[in-house]
C-alpha cells in the first residue's frame, strides 16, 4: 500500500513557520488528490499538525467520499489559533476518523534527553487520550526525523504503528509506515505518479539503505 500525508490545506496563516507552510497544499490539489483514491483502498491517508483545515476543509471532503484517515495532532497546540481544539478532535474521532501523536511541540524526536522524549511521546499522548477517553496508539514522527532510540522507545511504549515520511511503499499492518508528504508545490498529476508508480520508489536501494539506517543512529 502507499501512504499518502498531508499538512495544512488552503493557504498557510501568517506566521507559520516556513517549514511547515512549504507543506500545505491547496484545496484543489487536495480534492483532485482525493477524487483519485476514492476507489483505491490500499492508498492511506494521514494528516499532520492538527490545522484547523482538517475540519473545515478535509474533514466534509472526506465524508462526501466516505473516507476515513488518520489525524497526527501536536498536543501542546490543542486550542492555539490556527489548531484544532479539543472539541474538534473529538469531532474528528467521532466521524471516525484515527487519532495519532505527533508528539508535544513539533520538535525533532532525534537526541532528545530523557525529560524532553518523555514529553513528547509521553505526556503529549496522556493529553491527546484525556480528550478522547480513549487509548492512542498512532503516532507520526514531526519533520519525518527518528533514530533507533526514538523507535526503542515507540516500541516500549506499546504504540502499535508508528509512521514516518520515508518515501516508499508500506506493507500493510507493519510498525512503521513510511509516507510520502505532499509539499506546496506538488500538483494531483505528480501526486498520480506516485500512487502509480509508487513501487520504484521502493526498489530504489539507495532509498531502502537510507531508511535502514535511520533506524539505527
Ligand atoms: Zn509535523
Amino acid at each position: 500500500m502507499i501512504n499518502l500525508c498531508f499538512h495544512g490545506i488552503g493557504t498557510p496563516p501568517r506566521g507559520l513557520p516556513a517549514e511547515e507552510a512549504a507543506y500545505w497544499v491547496g484545496a484543489d490539489t487536495f480534492r483532485r488528490v482525493l477524487d483519485q483514491v476514492v476507489d483505491r483502498p490500499d492508498v492511506g491517508l494521514t494528516f499532520d499538525d492538527g490545522n484547523t483545515s482538517d475540519v473545515t476543509v478535509a474533514l466534509p471532503e472526506l465524508v462526501d467520499r466516505g473516507r476515513v484517515a488518520e489525524f497526527f495532532v501536536i498536543a501542546g497546540r490543542l486550542g492555539n489559533t490556527g489548531s484544532l481544539s479539543a472539541d474538534d478532535v473529538r469531532g474528528l474521532h467521532g466521524a471516525r476518523m484515527g487519532i495519532g501523536s505527533h508528539g508535544m511541540h513539533h520538535r525533532v524526536w532525534r537526541k532528545l534527553s530523557p525529560a524532553d522524549r518523555h514529553e513528547e511521546l509521553v505526556v503529549a499522548r496522556n493529553r491527546l487520550e484525556e480528550v478522547l477517553h480513549e487509548p492512542v496508539s498512532a503516532a507520526a514522527c514531526p519533520l519525518g526525523r527518528y533514530d533507533r532510540a526514538t523507535l526503542t522507545a515507540l516500541r516500549r511504549l506499546r504504540y502499535a504503528r508508528v509512521y514516518t515520511s520515508d518515501r516508499a511503499l508500506a506493507r500493510p499492518g507493519t510498525w512503521r509506515q513510511a509516507r510520502f508528504s505532499l509539499r506546496a508545490g506538488d500538483t494531483a498529476d505528480d501526486v498520480a505518479v506516485w500512487l502509480r508508480h509508487g513501487d520504484r520508489y521502493t526498489v530504489r536501494a539507495a532509498d531502502a539503505a537510507r531508511t535502514f539506517v535511520k533506524g539505527l543512529r
